[in-house]
Formats: C-alpha cells, structure tokens, sequence
C-alpha cells in the first residue's frame, strides 16, 4: 500500500489536480496561494485554510483568541501573497459538544478581530460536531486592487528574491513555548502573525515585481516552490538572511543554529518575491518610505539550473509538509 505520508502533502496535491477537470472562468486553479477565478466584470481572489487542534495548535498553550486570530491570519495572508484586497470570508467550525462555550466565543472574537482588522467582513460559515478537538476552516474571497495581482510564477532570471520582516520568530516562538523558556516577542509572532496585506498590495502594483508567495511552510520549501513554478533556480546567499535580534538572542542561549531555523521553518507569514534585479534597490528605498516592515533581498534567480542552493550547495527540501513530518528541532 503506498501511503500519503510516501507522497508527502505536495505529492497529494499534485495527484488530487490531476483528478480535476478544466472548468470555464478558472485563470489560476489548484497550486497557487489563491484561486483567481473570472465572474463577469470581476476578477475574484479564493482560499481556504483549515487549523486542527494538536495539529497546528494546542488549547493549553495559547489563548483561545490566539487561535481564532492565528487561523484567520494564515487565510488572509494567502491574500497577501496575491496582492489582493480581502473582502469576505466563511468560518467553518467542528467542535466537540464538550467544547467551553466561553473559550469558543473567545475564539470567534480571535477570528472576527484579524478579520475586521484587515477589511473583510465574515459573511456565513458551517458548523458541526468533533469527535477529536476543534477545527476551524476560514475561506477568504477577495479581490485585485486596479486588477493586478501576483502569481508564484513569472519570476526572470537575474531576478532578485526578496523577503519582507524577520523569518524563523514563529518556530523559535514554539520551541520556546513547549521548553518552557521565556522568549515573550517570539511567542507573540507565533500567535499573532500579521498577514502583509498593504506590503502585497504594494508589491503588485509595482510592474518590476514579477512573482510572489507568502512563506507559511518555510524559506527552503517555499522558495523552492517560486522556482519551481517559474523553472529557474534560486541563489540564496546565507550572509543575508534577515537578522532578528530577538532570534539571534535566543538560538545562541538555546544552542540553535539561526539559519537553520530561517530557512527551515515556516508560518512567519511574511511574503517572498522575485524583482527585476536591476531595480531591486530603487524599489528597497520606495518600500522603506512607505512602510516599517524590513525588505531584504536574500538571492537570485537563474536560468543555469533549477531548485534552491543556498551558498551554492544544493539543499534537500526541509520545511512544512503535513503528512511527512520531520521536525525541525
Ligand atoms: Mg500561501
């Protein structure tokens, strides 16, 4: 018997596209952060994102408005990571009937606050009995802003990558949270990662940038994924990675390796793209003006080969994937 966790979750994507018949008014369908679907006039930017219990999160070690905020941020940076504008979203809900109604009503406040927050109104669900924990499924719509949005493919060669904020604060986060240590800015970006809504929606409107994705399952992983989708390759210099503070501070107390951690864990949230690497740094400047959140540019693309090489060595793919699970620490 082959089983999913041979495949790996990326292998079960491909095989369910497969089983999936063309359909009219579909531009983009399974294997990009959102579907972009075509409605008369209207361009319509779709994803969904399910968090189980003792899967992506356990009740005892967060606040039950954690959970609803962290679910609702990871659908609405699928949003970001188009450049689009969240609009409207659906809340699906299994819960066991032992559920405490007021911690549930906490984490519906959770959901509606990241929702609210980032422009999109929650406009219908469904809900229905677990026999095993909670789990929330949110599906975002929204749409381009002046019709442009970004997609994992497109990137050039001689392009440059580029990501925004700091990567690995979500995993240090975890490992602080379940060794008991005292890291309170690295447990805050685990529970409450912001979705880059504005950034992307600036990132699109801007022609020199040709792709982008959002980093949920980790750097390696999800660079690995715009190469892919652009057949390139990607140069990551290790030197340049975004340096954290809080980070360094920690994986030096705890004997980590920071680049490890960086390249190999995921759900910062933060956005990667590729840029014209000729007006890559023009485009560094424009963004400090206009925002707080870091911009680093960490590689580039080619065409003389495919896959990530970080320092010119080639890397086995680490990072997320839900069904073959290796941990990081
Ligand atoms: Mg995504």
């Amino acid at each position: 018997v082959k089983r999913l966790q041979d495949v790996g979750e990326f292998g079960l994507i491909e095989r369910i596209a497969r089983r999936v018949p063309a359909a009219r008014d579909v531009v983009e369908g399974i294997g990009d952060d959102c579907a972009v679907l075509k409605l008369s006039d209207a361009t319509l930017l779709v994803s969904t994102d399910l968090f189980v219990e003792d899967v992506h999160f356990r009740e005892c070690d967060c606040k039950p408005h954690d959970i609803g905020w962290k679910a609702a941020a990871s659908s609405l940076s699928d949003i970001a990571a188009m450049g689009g504008e969240p609009r409207f979203a659906l809340v699906s809900l299994s819960c066991p009937p032992a559920a405490d109604l007021t911690m549930m009503e906490e984490m519906y406040s959770g959901l509606v606050d990241a929702i609210s927050q980032h422009g999109a109104a929650i406009v219908g669900g469904d809900t229905t009995r677990s026999k095993n924990g909670l789990v929330i499924d949110v599906a975002v719509i929204g749409e381009p802003v002046n019709g442009r949005y970004l997609l994992r493919r497109g990137a050039q060669p001689n392009d440059a990558l580029a990501v925004t904020g700091a990567l690995g604060l979500s995993a240090a986060g975890l490992h602080a949270l379940t060794h008991g240590h005292k890291a309170p800015t690295l447990i805050k970006h685990h529970f409450h990662p912001v979705p880059r809504i504005p950034e992307g929606q600036w990132l699109a409107s801007h022609k020199a940038v040709h792709a982008m994705l959002d980093v949920s399952d980790g750097l390696l992983q999800d660079a690995a994924h715009l190469a892919r989708a652009s057949d390139l390759g990607i140069s990551i210099d290790s030197t340049a990675l975004p340096e954290n503070p809080d980070l360094t501070a920690y994986a030096s107390a705890h004997g980590l390796g920071v680049n490890d951690i960086i390249l190999g864990s995921g759900e910062d949230y933060e956005l990667a793209f590729a840029v014209d690497g000729e007006r890559i740094s023009g485009l560094v400047e424009e963004f400090a003006n206009e925002f707080r959140t870091p911009l680093t540019v960490i590689g580039t693309f080619t065409d003389q080969w495919t896959g990530v090489r970080v320092d010119g060595h080639a890397t086995p793919t680490q990072g997320h994937d839900h069904f073959s699970e290796a941990d990081l620490f």
